[in-house]
Formats: structure tokens, C-alpha cells, sequence
């Protein structure tokens, strides 16, 4: 929130395709307009989520981009993960191993 004479305008992020994340301060009823990139002036989307989380952890915040990253174009990967991982027996108590499976 950033504090404009009386009223209070809340800050909206949005993210140009080229240049990357930057936020824009204007009114509620103007959340829904689009936005031009301050540096390249191209087209941005506007990104939804947490302004406390963005500012905070920088783990967090390439998290997120990555996450937001991947719904656009989904890294590909060359094996199904947790494959080649063993399966680790939960119990050793062979009664357990009577018990009907799901
Ligand atoms: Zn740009």
C-alpha cells in the first residue's frame, strides 16, 4: 500500500515479457487495466501474488518465478521424477504385511 494524500492505493504487480517484474501504483478501480513496461514500453500482465512473499526471501521469490515460469512453458525433463529412488519399507513387522492394500 503506498499512501496518497487521503487514500490509501495499493500496488499492483505486473511482469513484462522482456524486462521482468515492476509494480505500478494506482487506484482499486483501475486493477484491471492493462499496463506498458517502464523500460520497453511492451504490452505486461499483471502477476498475482503475494506482495509480502516478493519482497521477502530471494529462495522464495525465484520459486516463484519459476513456478510462474513453467506455466507458460513446462520444463521438460528426461525421466519420470522419484524413479530410480528404492522403495523404503515403512514397517518391518510382518503383520503389517498382511494387511488388506488400498
Ligand atoms: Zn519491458
Amino acid at each position: 500500500m503506498t499512501v496518497i494524500g487521503e487514500v490509501s492505493v495499493p500496488t499492483y504487480a505486473f511482469r513484462c515479457p522482456h524486462c521482468g517484474g515492476f509494480d505500478v501504483v494506482r487506484p482499486m478501480r483501475e486493477a484491471g487495466a492493462p499496463a506498458r513496461c517502464p523500460e520497453c514500453g511492451s504490452a505486461a500482465r499483471r502477476v498475482f501474488e503475494s506482495p509480502a512473499l516478493r519482497a521477502g526471501d530471494p529462495g522464495v521469490r525465484r520459486a516463484l518465478e519459476a513456478s510462474e515460469r513453467s506455466a507458460d512453458e513446462p520444463a521438460v525433463v528426461s525421466s519420470v521424477p522419484g524413479r530410480s529412488r528404492k522403495a523404503i519399507p515403512t514397517s518391518r513387522d510382518p503383520r503389517h504385511a498382511r494387511l488388506p492394500r488400498p
